[in-house]
């Protein structure tokens, strides 16, 4: 029984076609788990808003979308010798190191790359002195599609790009994780230089209206205090129900980034205080007559063991109940689309 993603269609796709409209050259990046979509269709939903280049995480991610998109495909993880790496001409490599670019032309005849800089991030990259010399190496042996840059989250990062720029000119840069007021002022700044944002949850993921995760509730039991269930057999401390709703660990149900449960206390609050820590409580995800509900112990595999009081009516088996993800972490079982 499914963990569901359920989209309102209509609404989605104004919102990406509203953010594509807005951002002139914008690259989606389809990676990963697709952001919980699939990257089959994200990669369709790439071709239906007439982009003409997509990125993907890895190489392996590649043959996931080249059937279902006509356009190019930028590899984002740099071309490393050991690499099973795609010598399609529908692909872009990333390349940051002087070895690879060496490599990379031993192998295939005029690459397709972007040259990518060593940011404030600290992944990977060529300094900016040299970026400027592996751009002049390139030649004409290899087709340079641009300069990339990925940087931190947040405002504030006008300054370290501005200095790449002057440092290593290019045509087009290709740009990660820029805020759209730091767009323009590039763009008005460099009328000559074209800037492409790569971006994959503000456009998949920036109308979260129009998404909604829903759980099946597969069996429900009535509980009085002192029964003892689950793997762990705790003791059930007030009388209610155990229902019984799909997700677990291999959903990535109760997987939050660190991050993102600091910064939005509200929606996760890992672990109650006092005596419900020290029983290793911790309150779920699953939202049931308006709150979210007590985890009776760890998520399983594929089910969750939830507890409900007696106060509350208890859904029927078979009903959907809410459950707040995060979609980057989740794995649905089901996505529908209206
Ligand atoms: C994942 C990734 C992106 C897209 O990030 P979002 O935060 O999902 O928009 C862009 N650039 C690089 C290099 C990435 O790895």
């Amino acid at each position: 029984m499914p963990l569901s993603l359920y989209i309102d269609g209509a609404r989605w796709r104004d919102h990406l076609k509203r953010t594509v409209a807005a951002s002139p050259r914008l690259v989606p990046v389809a990676k990963g788990n697709g952001y919980g979509f699939t990257l089959a269709s994200l990669a369709r939903r790439a071709e239906w808003l007439g982009v003409d280049t997509i990125c993907v995480g890895t190489y392996r991610e590649v043959a996931q979308v080249e059937q279902r998109f006509s356009g190019s495909v930028l590899v984002l993880e740099p071309w490393r010798p050991f690499l099973d790496a795609s010598t399609r001409s529908l692909v872009i490599h990333t390349v940051g190191r002087g070895e690879d670019l060496a490599g990379l032309a031993a192998l295939e005849e005029r690459p397709r790359l972007v040259l990518e800089g060593l940011t404030s991030m600290g992944r990977h990259g060529f300094t900016a002195a040299a970026l400027a010399e592996a751009s002049g190496a390139a030649g004409r042996r290899m087709r340079v599609e641009g300069h990339a840059l990925h940087l931190p989250l947040g405002k504030g990062h006008l300054a370290e790009v501005e200095k790449w720029m002057a440092a290593a000119p290019a045509r087009r840069w290709f740009l990660s994780h820029l805020e759209q007021e730091e767009l323009d002022a590039l763009r008005a700044r460099h009328p000559d230089v074209e800037f492409r944002p790569r971006v994959g949850t503000g456009l998949w993921l920036g109308d979260q209206s129009a998404l909604s995760a829903r759980a099946t509730v597969t069996d429900v039991h009535a509980v009085t205090s002192g029964d003892r269930v689950g793997y762990r057999q705790r003791r059930i401390a007030k009388d209610g129900y155990v229902l019984v709703v799909s997700g677990g660990t291999a959903h990535g149900i109760a997987l939050e980034a660190p991050a993102a449960a600091a910064s939005n206390r509200g929606r996760v609050i890992s672990l109650a205080r006092g005596g419900l820590e020290a029983a290793g409580r911790a309150l779920s995800p699953y939202e049931i007559g308006g709150r979210q509900r007590w985890f009776v112990e760890p998520p399983h595999m594929q089910v969750s063991l939830v507890f409900l009081p007696a106060a509350v009516p208890p859904p029927a088996i078979g009903d959907e109940v809410k459950v707040r993800v995060r979609f980057t972490t989740t794995t649905f079982d089901a996505v529908h689309i209206s």
